[in-house]
């Protein structure tokens, strides 16, 4: 089979609106899926991307990793999937392989790099194109089972937002007795406070404001505070195992670290642009540790699929047609979104 243009959405340049293209997808390899796309969720990183926020992106730029689908097609040494087979893709589509993360299923943080899903190259050089179109080709090893009773258009923001806040939870063992903070209740943070309260962990939202209190209650936290008072900080001094933070605008570091138990943990999975400066004291008193964690890899993707399908944990939708994708951004960058869009692809 040879090379097949299919429909997508992209921006044809830096700063550009979304429309309507074909882009060309490789034929179906070896050990690669064709997967009918049915469903792509938005994630805030489509919009630093197609906008070019962070340099070099190569354009035309199909965005989309939060990618949910069926096998349409498969390859000859396939042996993990057929056709009518549900299944999601997420951030990355190939990694080397061979060094000690990929080894260990953490192809996140392959030494190589990661091949994202989109605005990267595959080996071959050429390309990669995203979720916002009709049709992807992936090497089975980079798609992951959507379990049934999971429904596709809720399931693919898990594929980002959800792996991207479950893999901390798990690593800093989120869990019964355990108090835990998530910081921002917006596209990630509420899959944080949804799988932190599944996990068994006593959850509360830190917010700039008070005025998504009443969702971040149904959606399974405990407490809700707001971090624009300041009496939050005195009240919640010492109080946490773990602290979460999804925002990306610079927050007080100090102030934030204060509200850590001993050997408490704060962990970004926000980041702003800019470098960020902390009082060193706020770590050495107490233990605490500062971290950072990125996404997920395969394997922890797919118990995370599978632990939200156990639970009945899928994202807070809206779903979109794709002639509405440059307003949604607009929403998204004014956190105007409850919490995540998502866009019927059968609509491109
Ligand atoms: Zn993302
Ligand atoms: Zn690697």
């Amino acid at each position: 089979m040879s090379v097949t243009q299919v429909a997508a959405y992209a921006a044809p340049a830096a700063k550009a609106p979304l429309e309507r293209t074909t882009v060309p997808r490789r034929p179906v390899g070896e050990h690669d899926v064709l997967i009918d796309i049915k469903y792509a969720g938005i994630c805030h990183s489509d919009i630093h991307q197609a906008r070019d926020g962070w340099g070099e992106g190569i354009f035309p730029m199909v965005p989309g990793h939060e990618i949910a689908g069926v096998v349409a097609e498969v390859g000859p040494g396939v042996t993990r999937y057929a056709v009518g087979d549900r299944v999601g893709v997420g951030c990355f589509v190939d990694s080397c392989r061979a060094c000690e993360y990929c080894r260990r299923g953490q192809e996140q943080y392959c030494v190589k790099g990661m091949t994202p899903t989109y605005n990267g190259r595959d080996k071959e050089g050429e390309p990669t194109y995203g979720g916002y179109s009709t049709h992807v080709v992936v090497d089975e090893n980079y798609a992951v089972r959507i379990p049934e009773g999971l429904a596709l258009d809720i399931a693919a923001p898990l594929l980002c937002a959800g792996i991207t806040l479950y893999s901390p939870l798990k690593h800093w063992e989120a869990g019964p007795g355990k108090k835990v903070a998530i910081v921002g209740l917006g596209g990630l943070g509420h899959m944080g406070v949804k799988i932190a309260a599944a996990l068994g962990a006593e959850v509360t939202v830190l917010s700039q404001s008070l005025r998504k209190k009443e969702d971040g209650l149904k959606l399974g936290a405990s407490h809700y505070y707001a971090t624009n008072d300041e009496t939050t900080f005195e009240k919640l001094a010492g109080t946490f195992d773990l602290i979460v933070s999804t925002v990306s605008a610079p927050l007080p570091l100090d102030a934030y670290l204060s509200l850590l138990k001993v050997d408490g943990a704060f962990v970004n999975v926000g980041a702003p642009e800019e470098p960020v400066s902390l009082n060193l004291f706020s770590v050495i008193a107490g233990r605490k540790t500062l971290a950072g964690s990125s996404i997920g890899g395969i394997p922890e993707t797919q118990e995370m699929l599978d632990f939200c399908a156990e639970h009945g944990l899928g994202a807070e939708i809206e779903l979109i047609d794709a002639g509405q994708i440059n307003e949604a951004y607009e929403r998204v960058l004014s956190s105007d979104v409850r919490y995540r869009f998502v866009i019927d692809t059968a609509t491109i």
